[in-house]
């Protein structure tokens, strides 16, 4: 997120290396209202992270114990700094570092992207005029009300509104690996809307750019890893809501078609226009697909596999590290550096969703089956308020 005069800020690094290294956080939003007092005022640079961290210890004496979930909440942001500094200081990250490091909030920049993305679409065949795109305060209206960033206008749209056509960006849309991300899924609207600007984005192409965004180029551009991390950071565990719901739910649909199709046919409706995306819809999203291809697993294991229910508050997520069958109460709370009482409530929280089972007397963990889910990277935690 942009502070007011445009400069990018250590917070925009940490999430920008969030979708290399991944993270646990789920529900961005509130891991930035959490870190803003302290990374917005620290530049975006290695040294900006750094600070960040020392600011934090000196805030939340971090190795003591804590008493309270705002501490803990700290402890874990700490932990995502400190994996993000390292991230940075590693030298075999050195290609990712310097892509992040060398980005600006700027026209140039999203020129850039705009290049390399219609450079991606016209190797898959895909060949058309060359959007503007505008760096703007506000969108324009009416599409000022609503809560996007980022805004197609078509030519029908243009005679509509009276807005020139192209691309447009917010300030606060500009960070690294979401704007060139962005760029690419305005993109497939752009190239519908070139075709067919009579009719509407439908909910399904609306999956079909997120997927083609982040399974085609994202992950040509930055490796399957990074679009792995993207799809979940902006769709799967973001601030969800029901639109969202529907990108995602459409983003499935989409990667069921190109099980069948492969990338290539969905290239092929994109580039024929709107009704032919939705003759491809109805041809192969929507039919059963009996045996799932083997060549897209990835994007299948995210898709499809990914279990959206194990979010949990920020201490539940720390006393789950720690639980085991057979310790007590006692044990966890010393293993997790934090009081009893503290230890006891997200306990019952991990207890009250069926991921641990304490002994009648509540001092004994008798059974602990979140602690497969931490091994296997599937527990996240947000910082929920009641
Ligand atoms: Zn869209």
């Amino acid at each position: 997120m942009r502070s007011a005069d445009g400069d990018l800020n250590a917070y925009d690094l940490l999430q920008a290396v969030q979708n290399f290294t991944g993270t646990s956080c789920a529900r961005r939003v509130q891991l930035e209202r959490l870190a803003s007092d302290t990374m917005y005022q620290f530049p975006f640079s290695i040294d900006g992270l750094e600070r960040s961290r020392n600011q934090l210890a000196s805030l939340e004496r971090l190795d003591e114990e804590v008493h309270t979930s705002d501490g803990i909440e700290l402890r874990l942001l700490g932990r995502e700094i400190a994996r993000a500094i390292e991230f940075a200081n590693n030298p075999d990250n050195f290609d990712g570092v310097q892509i992040l490091l060398s980005f600006e909030a700027s026209q140039t920049q999203l020129e850039l992207h705009l290049e390399s993305s219609i450079e991606f679409f016209r190797s898959k065949g895909l060949d058309f005029e060359r959007p503007e795109i505008f760096l703007v305060e506000e969108l324009p209206a009416p599409f000022d009300r609503g809560s996007a960033s980022v805004v197609t206008i078509d030519a029908e749209d243009e005679q509509r509104f009276e807005i020139k056509a192209g691309i447009y960006f917010t300030r606060h849309a500009i960070t690294p690996i979401f704007a060139d991300y962005t760029i690419a899924h305005e993109l497939v609207h752009w190239v519908l809307g070139l075709r067919t600007p009579s009719l509407m984005a439908t909910q399904f192409e609306e999956g079909v750019a997120d997927f083609v965004a982040l399974f085609g180029y994202v992950s040509e551009q930055y490796g399957e890893l990074v679009s792995r991390n993207t799809a979940l950071i902006h769709r799967l565990t973001s601030a969800s809501g029901l639109v969202w719901e529907n990108y995602v739910d459409a983003s499935r649909a989409t990667y069921l078609a190109v099980t069948r199709t492969g990338f290539s046919d969905l290239y092929a409706a994109i580039g024929r226009g709107r009704e032919f995306l939705d003759v491809y819809r109805r041809s192969y999203a929507r039919s059963v697909i009996a045996t799932a291809a083997q060549a897209f697993v990835a994007p299948g294991q995210v898709l499809l596999d990914f279990p959206r229910n194990r979010v949990v508050s920020a201490l539940a997520f720390e006393v789950a590290n720690y639980v085991r069958p057979g310790r007590t109460v006692f044990e966890i709370a010393e293993l997790g550096r934090m009081s009893r009482e503290l230890a006891e409530v997200g306990i019952a929280e991990l207890e009250s969703a069926g991921y641990v089972t304490t002994r009648r007397d509540k001092i004994v963990i008798e059974y602990a089956p979140v602690t497969t889910y931490i091994e296997d990277g599937e527990f996240r935690y947000d910082f929920r308020r009641g």
